[in-house]
């Protein structure tokens, strides 16, 4: 017996990361990879109020899966949410994207900090569309090895003390 397997993606689009593809044109690209599954929920579909994003919906309307998570996982969602204080940051069409996601065992497509912050909990991936996720950057400082200082690599002494003896530290900025 020969057993093929298809692994297929799944992933659940929000409503702002559905109307990026959709205006931007992206969502042709998205709908014909074979090894990829875009869904939604009628939620989603209903705050699609762009015209154009409205027009490439119906064009590829029948790539995508609409659909609504058993009534059992939106609970759960919503319960995971009041204990973790997202409940009030999230909507209703909110609560039933991650619903899906966790349902179908999808990724989630989304730029809302809420959504991330929940889906992580729940161990579902987040895919960025604008791919603006919190990035960190590493910056090198000095730290004056006399007052502790920490100052410049564009400095040749201390501004506090003038000592030249220091060391080389690390910090992460956001981006
Ligand atoms: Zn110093």
């Amino acid at each position: 017996m020969i057993l093929v397997s298809n692994v297929v993606t799944k992933i659940v689009f929000d409503t702002s990361s559905l109307l990026r593809v959709l205006k931007t044109g992206k969502i042709y690209e998205l709908v014909i990879k074979d090894d990829l599954q875009i869904l939604t929920t009628p939620e989603v579909v209903s705050e699609l109020k762009d015209e154009a994003a409205q027009i490439a919906f119906e064009s590829v309307k029948d790539k995508i899966i609409v659909m609504s998570p058993q009534r059992e996982n939106v609970t759960l969602i919503r319960k995971i949410a009041s204990e973790t204080g997202d409940k009030i940051k999230l909507s209703k069409t909110d609560i039933t994207v991650l619903a899906l996601a966790y349902q179908e065992k999808a990724k989630v497509a989304t730029e809302d900090f809420a959504i991330q912050n929940l889906a992580k909990k729940l161990g579902i991936e987040i895919l960025s569309v604008l791919n603006r996720r919190i990035r960190k950057r590493i910056i090198i400082r000095k730290k004056c090895m006399v007052c502790k200082t920490v100052y410049s690599v564009e400095l040749d002494e201390c501004p506090e003390c003038g000592s030249k003896k220091y060391i080389l530290i690390r910090k992460k900025v956001k981006e």
